[in-house]
């Protein structure tokens, strides 16, 4: 079934002390105020944090999520963390192929691939990022953009396996930009996206996957976005590291 989520893409912010506060703050909003329960809330905070948020949200209806992975399955790359230590330590969700790895670490869509690969071997859910940039849209080729993003990243997998995947379409021109999609750009996008998942599985496919809007979304424009058929939620930055905003953000879908 089509899942409704919002992430927080925490980024490389906060100490552990912040880290602990931001956890313990959207956890007391959810006590105060409630969680709707059709919205599955992840929270992606730096690794080295994880266990503290897979800690801090046991027997809780949030989950915790890694940034990245490791393409490797273990033994000696000095400073990365596998699909397997991150499943070791309950977490259900990673984003991958996100623009800033893509463009500071020179991550390659076949890495991507091997990165969605080690997740989906340890049951982990792979947040996979798509989108493109402004030049690229300026000359009319974002679909093409986002086309071969997919098809490299994610259609080597078998239906079955692809059933676990969330899409995120996050614009690179929106991304801490301030500067959010509109919402028909959105949609446009989102019904594009699920159309290349009907024509490389079936329909069923297609209509139960979950596509994430990301980019500059925040607690003023989350409800226009969300109230797109072929939006499902969002991956949040910025406006994920303020409780109050983001849970604002998680209770949009029922503005
Ligand atoms: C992101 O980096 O995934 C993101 C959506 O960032 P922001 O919300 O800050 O644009």
């Amino acid at each position: 079934m089509r899942k409704r989520i919002v992430a927080g893409n925490w980024k490389m912010n906060n100490n552990f002390e912040e880290a602990d506060d931001l956890i313990a703050g959207i956890l007391d909003d959810i006590e105060k105020a409630g969680k709707p329960d059709d919205i599955q809330v992840v929270l992606c905070p730096p690794s080295l944090y994880l266990e503290l948020a897979t800690d801090m949200l046991l027997d809780l209806p949030v989950s915790a999520g890694a940034q990245n992975v490791s393409q490797f399955e273990g033994g000696a790359y000095t400073g990365e963390i596998s699909a397997q230590m991150l499943a070791s330590m309950d977490v259900e969700y990673c984003i991958t192929g996100h623009s800033e790895r893509r463009k500071y670490f020179n991550e390659t869509d076949e890495q991507i691939a091997q990165k969605v690969n080690s997740l989906l071997s340890e049951s982990i859910t792979p947040i996979f990022c798509c989108g493109e940039q402004l030049h690229e849209r300026e000359v009319g080729n974002h679909f093409k953009v986002v086309q071969e993003q997919l098809s490299k990243g994610l259609f080597h997998l078998r239906k079955e396996v692809f059933k676990k995947i969330v899409i995120a379409y996050e614009p690179v021109w929106a991304i801490g930009t301030g500067v959010t999609a509109t919402s028909g750009q959105a949609q446009e996008m989102h019904a594009y996206l699920r159309g290349l998942v009907r024509d490389q599985y079936d329909d069923l496919t297609g209509d139960e996957t979950t596509i994430l809007y990301g980019g500059s979304c925040n607690s003023k424009n989350a409800a226009d976005l969300f109230a797109n058929p072929d939006v499902d939620g969002g991956l949040i930055g910025g406006a994920s590291l303020k409780p109050g905003e983001f849970m604002s953000i998680v209770r949009s879908f029922h503005n």
